[in-house]
């Protein structure tokens, strides 16, 4: 993810933006942070998802549990790509 101040990258895993904090802070720049998850980018990465979970149902009749094991992992992986960092500022502006 990058920040949106000083556009460096900063890492998903990093501690800085695993805390539960609301308010996470660039490591590069000191920039009050949100993490947000773009649900246009979540939309796109669903179709290949649901277009998969569709060729299980026809090609293996009957093995939900396959598809409910990969609508799962699918899903959080979802999340993952379509998060994003806005400023913390910002955030408070439009909700
Ligand atoms: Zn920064």
């Amino acid at each position: 993810m990058k920040c949106p101040s000083c556009s460096k990258k900063i890492d998903m895993f990093s501690k800085e933006l695993n805390t539960w904090d609301k308010k996470k802070f660039c490591p590069h720049c000191n920039t009050p942070l949100k993490t947000k998850v773009n649900i246009k980018k979540a939309f796109l990465y669903a179709i290949p998802l649901m277009t998969t979970t569709v060729l299980i149902n026809v090609f293996f009749f009957g093995e939900t549990y396959l598809e409910h094991f990969i609508t799962g992992i699918g899903g959080g992986f979802i999340v993952l790509l379509s998060m994003e960092l806005i400023k913390y500022e910002d955030s408070q502006e439009t909700e």
